[in-house]
């Protein structure tokens, strides 16, 4: 039931992802940085970091448009994409991109906010929606599972941020848990995580901590033993 909830949710959100995509958008950010503005979707960014530091990465397994059209894709590559440097390209697009950012709010300074700057419907608007949707489409489809998540998603590392500093901070944040003395080894966790985790061999090790997990769930629901439970807790 709980996945049948999150799916449509995830759904929804693909369906709405026309009218929500400026507010997530990270080149309208970097337009409206070179005019000194601080808009709707950098502060959308900063929302999500507040959110992960409680919430860990929920929006990107619940929530997230991208992330939704990813799990359609999969089902034409079903393929896991998941290594450390497959997972490390997003950070290193990241730093360039949000260093760039900074630059140009130190350049442009004093910042003024507008959250509804560049978010008008226009030619402009279906030029980049185009060319943004066919990228995820084809990265994912030559990737697979959530090729896009784990290798360019420009908002995951504002997610990661957040959990550091919960952890750092020692301040409880939504997280797996694993029972090991439960688990009978079968793998299915691992089959059908979206992310392509070795969800089982986590569990082994007593702890599902990785920075590539999007809290969907679909290990704890689809364990046969319910060897994996989630809560909000400090980390070990
Ligand atoms: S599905 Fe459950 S029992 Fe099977 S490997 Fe994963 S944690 Fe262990
Ligand atoms: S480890 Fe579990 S909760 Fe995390 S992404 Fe994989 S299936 Fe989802």
């Amino acid at each position: 039931m709980r996945q049948r909830v999150r799916k449509g949710i995830l759904v929804y959100s693909a369906l709405m992802f026309p009218m929500t995509f400026l507010l997530l958008s990270p080149f309208i950010i970097v337009l409206s940085a070179a005019e000194g503005v601080l808009n709707g979707s950098a502060m959308i960014f900063g929302l999500f970091l507040m959110f992960s530091v409680v919430g860990s990465r929920l929006f990107c397994g619940w929530l997230c448009p991208g992330g939704a059209v990813q799990d359609y894709i999969s089902a034409a590559n079903n393929r896991h994409w998941n290594s450390k440097w497959k997972n490390r390209s997003k950070y290193v697009i990241w730093v360039v991109w949000f260093s760039f950012i900074v630059f140009l709010w130190i350049h442009n300074r004093p910042i003024k906010g507008d959250f509804l700057h560049f978010m008008g419907i226009n030619k402009f608007y279906l030029i980049i929606y185009v060319i943004v949707m066919s990228i995820i489409y084809l990265f994912t489809l030559v990737t697979g599972r959530r090729g896009m998540c784990h290798s360019l998603c420009w908002m995951a590392p504002f997610m990661v941020i957040g959990e550091s500093i919960a952890d750092f901070l020692h301040i409880p944040r939504f997280r797996l848990k694993a029972n090991p003395d439960v688990c009978v080894s079968c793998g299915k966790c691992s089959r059908i995580c979206p992310m392509g985790l070795n969800v089982a061999d986590m569990v082994k090790s007593g702890s599902v901590d990785s920075t590539e997990c999007i809290n969907c769930l679909e290990c704890v629901d689809g364990c046969p033993k319910k060897a994996i439970g989630f809560g909000i807790c400090q980390k070990r």
